[in-house]
């Protein structure tokens, strides 16, 4: 994003606008809180703003300042669609790909409005008149501070948009553990709490706030995980059954991923979940190093996301998917085994 882009949009920003504001298809805490934390500051700014997700959210975000007016295009699609044909601007915020917004993304295809993209992950598509695209970044929600701060007006973040914000880099930052949080990362959360955010009780909000069944699922996940110690690799795989006898819930298997890289040498884990109702298998990868689940997952599973996370999915049944995985691996064995 250039000085020029700063300008422009400064003086785009100047009169209010219609604004749409969309996250990412199954949004995450980072897609909320960046859309949230935006939707706090344009509407601040006399903007008449509206954050609509793809789909439904998990229960651990639907306390973030503001989540009671997000509208949810599966569940209200005229509304949506309303709100998108009248839009004057849309930002695409934490994805840069339309399809990673489900069913939304022939309506912002075929919108007029000027797109803005803020993001963090790699290979972005072309479709924004302003792009910040950032692969460095740790997070969505990091970038819309430094926006709001690029546009001279750092001084109207206040709790509610601290609060969003913080939440988005606690969650996409593993509570500030992976690379991806640099010493700007904690500056940028320490200027947040100065501003309002109450770290510890995000954090608790966030993750202390299990239910008795996600936790029986996590035995479960647990119980199935399997090893490959040959490519320092582990998975775990979970069933609609096993989902179904826990009472899942979405959200409920967010971090289960993260235990297979907990293993000690282990520096590839996935987990494989099925869902019947769709017809796929959801996978997310996690590494640790140079090897990219990016990539790997571009080359073999039709998704993609970071270097060290990424998501994807297969049309397979969840053993042939299993299969399909270990069956690749060779040919990844020299990235693993560094
Ligand atoms: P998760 O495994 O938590 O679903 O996703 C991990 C990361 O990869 C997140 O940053 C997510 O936004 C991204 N991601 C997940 N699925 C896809 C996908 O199909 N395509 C791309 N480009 N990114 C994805
Ligand atoms: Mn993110």
């Amino acid at each position: 994003m250039t000085e020029h882009d700063i300008k422009a949009i400064k003086s785009l920003l100047l009169a209010p606008k219609h604004i749409v504001i969309v996250p990412h298809k199954n949004p995450d805490g980072d897609a909320m809180g960046s859309t949230l934390g935006l939707y706090h500051f344009l509407t601040k700014n006399n903007h008449k703003a509206t954050v609509i997700a793809p789909n439904d959210y998990p229960d651990f975000l639907k306390w973030l300042p503001g989540h009671e007016h997000v509208i949810i295009h599966e569940s209200d699609k005229i509304n949506a669609e309303a709100l998108i044909e009248q839009a004057d601007i849309i930002f695409t915020l934490d994805f840069n790909a339309f399809h990673r917004s489900g069913q939304m993304e022939q309506h912002l295809e075929n919108s007029k409005a000027l797109k803005i993209m803020i993001d963090h992950h790699q290979q972005p598509d072309g479709y924004a008149t302003y792009m910040y695209s950032d692969v460095t970044m740790s997070s969505t929600c990091e970038m819309v501070y430094h926006f709001i701060n690029k546009l001279d007006a750092g001084e109207d973040i206040d709790t509610n948009i601290a609060t969003c914000l913080y939440a988005g880099i606690l969650t996409d930052t593993g509570s500030f553990r992976f690379p991806s949080s640099t010493s700007t990362t904690h500056i940028v959360a320490a200027d947040l709490i100065d501003k309002g955010a109450d770290h510890s009780e995000i954090y608790n909000a966030i993750y202390d706030t299990n239910s008795f069944e996600r936790l029986q699922l996590l035995g479960v996940a647990l119980k199935n995980l399997k090893i490959l110690p040959e490519y320092r690799t582990a998975y775990i795989t979970l069933t609609q059954e096993e989902l179904n006898a826990a009472n899942f819930r979405k959200g409920d298997t967010e971090g289960f991923v993260n235990y297979g890289l907990s293993i000690k040498d282990i520096v590839f884990a996935a987990i494989f979940i099925e869902h019947k109702q769709e017809g796929i298998i959801k996978i997310s990868l996690r590494s640790k190093g140079d090897f990219s689940v990016n990539e790997f997952s571009r080359e073999n599973f039709g998704g993609g996301g970071h270097t060290n996370a990424a998501g994807g999915k297969s049309d397979l049944g969840l053993n042939e998917t299993v299969e399909k995985f270990i069956s690749i691996l060779p040919r990844y064995k020299h990235n693993l085994n560094l």
